[in-house]
């Protein structure tokens, strides 16, 4: 905790994880020790942080600091993705690295965790300036990557464009044309799939959840908040399966939408036009725009966070509850507070954590990599199949993890014990490193 002091961020993820794989590290606790595994698990393996300087569009120089966390390797080439935001510094990034380890895990595919980013915002950017970003940035972390060594991708603030400016920029310094990144276009060695995968994922988790409970999709009332990429295809999957979300929302403001969110239009001023949420409202007769944040206090059946960490806090699980919510999946990387958490699994919530609902986006990346390993490419339905495939076996091995150590339910100690299991079985048979 010393060490770690001005990352609360990350000291949040690795609190989470230690409390709930408790039964795992007292079962073995002679071996673990010997071993330093909880020591050698939350130490990365190395970090990079490096200027990024760049020229905008008045001629004017820009500095910026790069980020890449390469966190562990025991089940494969380090992958996650790079965040672009300016809330981005060093214990964001291994907050993020960190927990990518045990969701990699969790994908059932050969990965491990690492994560970068930088505090450049992409936007209000032109295009040229975020290829100036993006080329530079690439220029410093090339000697980092690589197919089989770290396989960088999507996060908040990066998407296709900056995806595409990165990806020439490694083809024109190393002459290789790998898959060094994924989330690529599709005539550049993309996935079809991967732009809907971790929305889409979300929500066969959260199907399976509820199946499992006896319940159903269709006919539910679903609260999203972000309106990202993340967000977008979630609102669009709960609606193929029957339910209306009702809500989404930037880092301004929210709609409440009591007709269903439009996604077409979502897309639109998000996707194409890159706009303030506003403009959905202002085309939308039936949406209300509201300044700040406030999704959590609309009555819903289900909620989705979609948006960023720590935007479902402790006064918000009370408002779900009180409103008879009876499930949250986390769609984004850690977005409900510790204690918000622990008031809904009181209050009889299910509720899924990011590291399992999410894990959509890291594995399609991964049959993204195969893809290009293969040097094929599969059709939509064979990746949405695998994908649906994966997250339902992530569903049954989490609830098994939990009910093995006597916590039947608790989805956030079965998801850190079932991915924590496998990295450390690799971990020892790989020894001391
Ligand atoms: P995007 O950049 O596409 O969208 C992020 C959305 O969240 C935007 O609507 C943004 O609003 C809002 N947001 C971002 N930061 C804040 C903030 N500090 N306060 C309020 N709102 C905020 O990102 P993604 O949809 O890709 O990612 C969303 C979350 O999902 C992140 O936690 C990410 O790590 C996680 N995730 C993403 C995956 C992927 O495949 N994309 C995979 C797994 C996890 P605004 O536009 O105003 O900034």
């Amino acid at each position: 905790k010393t060490k770690n002091a001005a990352e609360p961020e990350f000291l949040q993820a690795v609190e989470e994880v230690l409390e709930s794989i408790r039964p795992v590290v007292e079962a073995n606790e002679e071996l673990y020790r010997k071993e330093a595994i909880l020591e050698r698990i939350t130490e990365p393996d190395r970090q990079f942080k490096f200027r990024v300087a760049w020229v905008d569009d008045n001629g004017q120089a820009q500095v910026n600091t790069g980020y890449r966390v390469q966190f562990n390797n025991a089940i494969g080439p380090y992958k996650g993705g790079l965040r672009l935001h300016p809330s981005v510094y060093l214990g964001i990034i291994k907050f993020l690295g960190f927990e990518q380890v045990f969701k990699n895990s969790l994908t059932g595919l050969p990965i491990g965790g690492g994560k970068g980013g930088s505090d450049f915002d992409p936007k209000g950017k032109s295009d040229r300036e975020v290829m100036a970003f993006c080329q530079s940035f690439m220029t410093e972390l090339y000697k980092y990557i690589g197919a089989d060594v770290d396989v960088p991708a999507g996060d908040i603030g990066t998407g296709a464009r900056e995806i595409g400016y990165l990806y020439g920029q490694y083809k024109r310094i190393t002459r290789l044309y790998e898959g060094v990144l994924t989330g690529k276009g599709l005539t550049y060695g993309g996935s079809l799939a991967r732009t809907e995968a971790t929305g889409y994922g979300l929500l066969y988790m959260t199907e399976e959840l509820l199946k499992s409970h006896g319940q159903d999709m269709a006919g539910k009332t679903c609260v999203v908040s972000g309106a990202g990429n993340v967000a977008i295809y979630a609102i669009q999957k709960a609606h193929q399966l029957g339910a209306k979300c009702v809500t989404c929302s930037d880092s301004t403001g929210w709609i409440y939408d009591p007709e269903g969110i439009d996604v077409d239009l979502l897309k639109e001023v998000k996707e194409v036009k890159r706009a303030r949420l506003t403009e959905y409202a202002a085309a939308r007769p039936s949406a209300e725009y509201h300044e700040g944040r406030g999704v959590w206090s609309v009555k819903c059946d289900v909620a989705l966070p979609c948006a960023t960490q720590n935007e479902l806090l402790i006064d918000d699980a009370k408002a779900l509850v009180a409103n008879g919510c009876i499930a949250v999946c986390e769609g984004a990387n850690m977005p409900t507070t510790l204690d918000a958490t622990q008031y809904l699994q009181e209050n009889g919530v299910y509720f899924v954590p990011g590291k399992a609902a999410n894990a959509g986006g890291v594995a399609t990346s991964a049959l993204e990599m195969s893809q290009n390993s293969e040097r094929l490419s599969w059709t939509f339905e064979e990746v949405d199949a695998k994908l649906k495939d994966i997250m339902v076996n992530i569903y049954h091995n989490i609830d098994d993890a939990a009910k093995r150590y006597g916590k039947e339910g608790n989805y956030v100690a079965g998801a850190n014990i079932a991915g924590f299991e496998k990295v450390v079985d690799a971990m020892l048979a790989q020894g001391v490193c």
